[in-house]
């Protein structure tokens, strides 16, 4: 112990606040653990503070904006400007409600909160260091601990997030004007929520994207829905091509992209915004004294109850190998945790889990896709209802794209789903809770659906599976 460390005891320590870490904290209390959660920055993590909740609430402003600006069709004319220090401060409003709430809940279950970067002095003891000049630091001993620090993104030569024309998402969230010009790095789920953002706001943007589509990971059907859209949007894509640096014009910037066969290409920008991808934060934290060791990319291994190598200590959300860096997976991982280590007996399991991009439109997957199912040896029935055939989707001018449910013939169990359409980021939950629930096509095709709804065409996907449907023709 350093002089003036000041030593307290915790049956369970959780270090970082975000959706992983707060939400183990509250049911490892609601369960009668005594524990102290340590937040370096601010309640709720990357989730609540600076992705999932800031950039939803830009893409609400930024469609509201959109659609009333293009509603001729429909006799509506309209010319929104958009206030975007107006707009920057309610979703901060947003954000700054969720992350009270949080702090709020944490307090009233009992939860013991301290501020301050935890770093392992041991396997049952950790420093922790109190923000700001003489703030002093505690060792908290423990019994168990979560680590749930998240993820940080991932810089590229040539483009230092500290230069002003560099943006990371998190700059993005907090623009106070909307570029004129903005050159998008990486076609990912962030790159390409934020691309669609930003041209509904009225920027010029341009993504480039090293791999052949947008979307990695997506089915290249789900993917055209979304890409053709964006191509609507003015949105300019580039594939193949690597950004390799950008430097200073008289007017604005200039980014320079590489292929592979080493041609350069150049885009005039005021901005430039680098979305490709996240890393674990578990570089900083000392975990070779607790005796844990990350892989080559920094991600913790973790047994079915998210407990590490070292058995007392346990990993939950974005620093966990094998599953998605997805706020509602960090959620249920720390849950499992947490009542493992009040004795529950639980485990994770992630045979389906939901995932949704909030692009223009929102894709909605969960389980197996066909090849998928496949290459596990079912033998995969296949349904799909268009949104132009559903009556809801046409009301609401958002008729683009599909619903496809993925079955096992012989049984009729559904495996999977993929909706790319309105609202497909609500409908996929429907699929989600019938896979966990085993049920059949039959029990989703038979399931009266309240007309007329988007969730009409879940059922219609399942009936087309069966060869009935009624609204589209059967395969
Ligand atoms: C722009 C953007 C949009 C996104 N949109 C979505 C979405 O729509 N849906 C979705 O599911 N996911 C989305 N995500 C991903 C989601 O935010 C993460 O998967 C989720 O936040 C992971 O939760 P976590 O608890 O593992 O980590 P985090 O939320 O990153 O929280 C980790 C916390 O640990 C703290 N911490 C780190 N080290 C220490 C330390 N040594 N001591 C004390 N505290 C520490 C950090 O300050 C942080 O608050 C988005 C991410 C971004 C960037």
């Amino acid at each position: 112990m350093v002089v003036g460390d000041i030593a307290t005891g915790t049956e369970l320590l959780v270090i970082g606040a975000g959706p992983g870490g707060y939400v183990a904290a509250i049911r490892a209390a609601q369960n009668g653990i005594d524990t102290t959660l340590v937040e370096k920055d601010a309640y709720g993590g990357t989730c609540l503070n600076y992705g999932c909740i800031p950039s939803k609430a830009l893409i609400t402003g930024a469609n509201l904006a959109h659609e009333a600006g293009n509603a001729e069709e429909m006799g509506i004319h309209a010319d929104p400007v958009v206030d975007m220090s107006q707009l920057r401060d309610w979703k901060s409003g947003v954000v700054d409600q969720l992350t009270g709430g949080v702090e709020k809940l944490c307090k009233a279950n009992g939860v013991n909160l301290v501020e301050g970067t935890a770093r392992f002095k041991d396997e049952n003891a950790v420093r922790i260091a109190h923000g700001g000049e003489g703030q002093g630091s505690e060792t908290i001993e423990f019994e168990h601990c979560i680590i749930a620090t998240g993820s940080r993104v991932i810089q590229i030569p040539g483009f230092d997030f500290g230069d002003e024309p560099v943006w990371s998402s998190r700059d993005a969230l907090e623009a106070d004007t909307v570029p004129e010009r903005l050159v998008v790095v990486g076609g990912g789920y962030i790159g390409m929520e934020l691309s669609t953002t930003f041209a509904k706001l009225g920027a010029d943007v341009t993504v480039v994207e090293m791999l052949d589509d947008i979307l990695p990971g997506y089915e290249s059907d789900v993917a055209r829905v979304v890409r053709k859209r964006a191509e609507d949007l003015g949105i300019d894509m580039h594939f193949g091509e690597g950004a390799s640096g950008w430097r200073d014009e008289d007017d604005g910037i200039m980014v320079t992209t590489e292929t592979e066969d080493g041609e350069e290409n150049e885009y005039r920008a005021d901005k430039v915004l680098v979305a490709v991808g996240r890393s674990p934060v578990t570089d900083t934290m000392d975990i070779e004294s607790a005796g844990l060791e990350a892989d080559d990319r920094g991600f913790l291994s973790v047994d079915e109850c998210r407990r590490t190598d070292v058995e007392h200590i346990y990993a939950v959300g974005d620093v966990v190998e094998d599953t998605p860096m997805l706020a509602h997976v960090a959620s249920k991982e720390g849950i499992v945790a947490a009542e493992h280590v009040a004795g529950e007996p639980v485990a994770f399991d992630s045979q389906a889990v939901p995932a949704a991009v909030f692009t223009d439109p929102e894709i909605g997957t969960v389980g197996m896709t066909e090849a998928d199912a496949e290459e596990a040896g079912f033998t995969p029935v296949v349904g799909q209802m268009p949104f132009r055939a559903s009556g809801r989707a046409l009301t609401t001018n958002h008729a683009d794209g599909f619903v496809r449910v993925v079955a096992d013939e012989e049984s009729g169990f559904v495996l999977g789903a993929q909706i790319v359409g309105p609202e497909a980021s609500e409908l996929i939950a429907e699929l989600a809770f019938a896979i966990e629930m085993g049920a059949t096509l039959e029990d989703v095709a038979s399931t009266i659906h309240t007309h007329p709804t988007l969730a009409e065409a879940v059922m219609e996907a399942a009936e087309n599976a069966l060869g009935q449907a009624i609204h589209t023709l059967n395969r």
